[in-house]
């Protein structure tokens, strides 16, 4: 039964989804998106499932969208951006994602990366999360329920560590997780936010600042 529902749930909006998901590459595209690799993954990841039924005829619009417990799915051309910056380098093989929300990044992570591991300290969106990535077939995913403001210690290093949550300083801990030639990205401040790359240079971190975004805080402790 759960099978049929989500099969009526992915095929849904049926082919005008196609021409949709055409309309939101190329805005990303118009918006400075350059990577294809990228560009060929969000276009072909459904949006709409990681959002509620009530808003899927918005799943394609270049909005963040509620998703319950006070958080936001990321709109698409951040997901893109900060993907393409994150595999600006080259290939990565493991890659840590702190605030997976309903999975939408992980997702499109997934698909560039060997093996993603992403955390998340509220447990029913992990719940949200994890059945989205399964409806998806996506299999590299290590998901865990614990608060990511220090990373994910026992599995680390990675090559890149992403964060989609602002933090009011690059916390330190997680640039130890990172090996050298490694990729942090991540929204930086509180009203007014920048997204900043850190690469891992081995004597020194090079911090590099992108441009203005929105995001919703990192916060501490686990609901
Ligand atoms: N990556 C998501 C973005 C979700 S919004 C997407 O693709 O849409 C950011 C998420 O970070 C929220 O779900 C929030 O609960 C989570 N978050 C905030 N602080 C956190 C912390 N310290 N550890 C883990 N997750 C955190």
């Amino acid at each position: 039964m759960v099978a049929v529902m989500s099969g009526v749930k992915l095929s849904g909006i049926g082919m005008t989804s196609q021409r949709t998901r055409a309309r939101m590459l190329d805005r990303l595209r118009q918006q400075g998106v350059r990577d294809e690799e990228v560009l060929s993954v969000v276009g072909g990841i459904p949006r709409h499932i990681f959002v509620d039924e009530a808003l899927s005829s918005r799943a394609y619009e270049d909005t963040a969208l509620p998703i319950g417990y006070g958080q936001t799915i990321s709109n698409p051309y951040t997901v893109a951006r900060m993907t393409e910056i994150l595999f600006a380098a080259g290939k990565l093989k493991k890659v840590l994602e702190i605030g997976t929300g309903c999975g939408y990044q992980t997702a499109v992570l997934a698909k560039l990366a060997q093996e993603v591991y992403s955390v998340e300290r509220i447990a029913p969106l992990l719940v949200k999360a994890r059945k989205n990535l399964q409806e998806l077939r996506i299999g590299n995913v290590r998901l865990k329920h614990t608060d990511g403001g220090m990373g994910l210690p026992e599995v680390a290093p990675f090559d890149a560590i992403i964060m989609t949550a602002a933090a009011t300083h690059v916390p330190q801990e997680l640039l130890r997780q990172l090996v050298v030639g490694g990729r942090m990205v991540m929204p930086i401040g509180g009203q007014e936010q920048r997204l900043v790359l850190i690469e891992h240079a081995g004597q020194e971190y090079r911090e590099t600042t992108l441009e203005t975004v929105k995001f919703v805080p990192l916060l501490s402790g686990v609901e």
